[in-house]
């Protein structure tokens, strides 16, 4: 008997009843050249940088999101999402894709004023991308099913108008890059979500707002914002 009843928080598991339990969400910055532009950087200089946000941050395509407390800037940002399947540390680039149990659709969703605020004051992110609700995703789906997609589009539309469109062939560093990057930080297990990084075009979304985004060959994603 535990004191405390605490969900495991979980992902949908695309043709399966199982869910994928969460252990970790790690997220790379900067991954695309022409977002790392729009956010002030200059791409070719920067080796991938990591964050993380809690598990429970997850959200079930499909739902409703609250309005943050604490931001006046809430922004979007869609994102390839790697699902690890097996525990791996110092994983070589060359066989860093054998650890990969699949992909999903994500948004990792900002308090951009406090990002801002948080680099300017040289301050942790956590408050900017690590609150409740901050991680929406769609449901997995297998490497078994779909393989390892290098390149597709990927879109986010708010209330139906374009605002992000991009290609998975312009991230900086790719998944087995980012992967074996990772596992030098951090011992990477099942359970592992690695959020990959947005394409140019992040912007606000207000309570009302109906966001719609997804990758060619993965899976679409709808979140409205309450
Ligand atoms: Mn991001």
């Amino acid at each position: 008997m535990n004191l405390f009843e605490v969900p495991q928080p979980g992902v949908a598991i695309d043709g399966s009843d199982d869910r994928y339990p969460v252990r970790r969400i790690y997220c790379i910055g900067r991954n695309y050249g022409a977002h790392a532009r729009e956010m002030g950087h200059d791409p070719d200089r920067e080796p991938p940088f990591y964050f993380m946000k809690p598990a429970d941050a997850v959200v079930e395509n499909g739902s409703s999101v609250a309005y943050p407390s604490r931001t006046a800037d809430f922004h979007h940002e869609i994102e390839l999402v790697v699902a690890i399947g097996k525990r791996g540390s110092n994983i070589e680039k060359n066989q860093a894709l054998n650890y990969v149990y699949g992909y999903a659709v994500g948004i990792d969703f900002t308090r951009r004023d406090l990002q801002q605020e948080a680099k300017k004051l040289g301050r942790p992110w956590d408050t900017a991308k690590g609150f409740d609700e901050s991680a929406p995703i769609s449901a997995i789906h297998t490497v078994t099913d779909i393989g390892h997609p290098a390149s597709g589009r990927i879109w986010l539309a708010v209330n139906d108008e374009v605002r992000q469109n991009g290609d998975l062939s312009e991230l900086i560093w790719g998944v087995a890059e980012s992967v074996a990057e990772l596992s030098t930080l951090f011992r990477l297990e099942p359970g592992d979500l690695l959020f990959t990084g947005t394409p140019a075009g992040v912007g606000p979304v207000l309570a009302g707002d109906r966001i719609t985004g997804g990758i060619e060959g993965i899976d679409e994603i709808a979140i409205t914002i309450r």
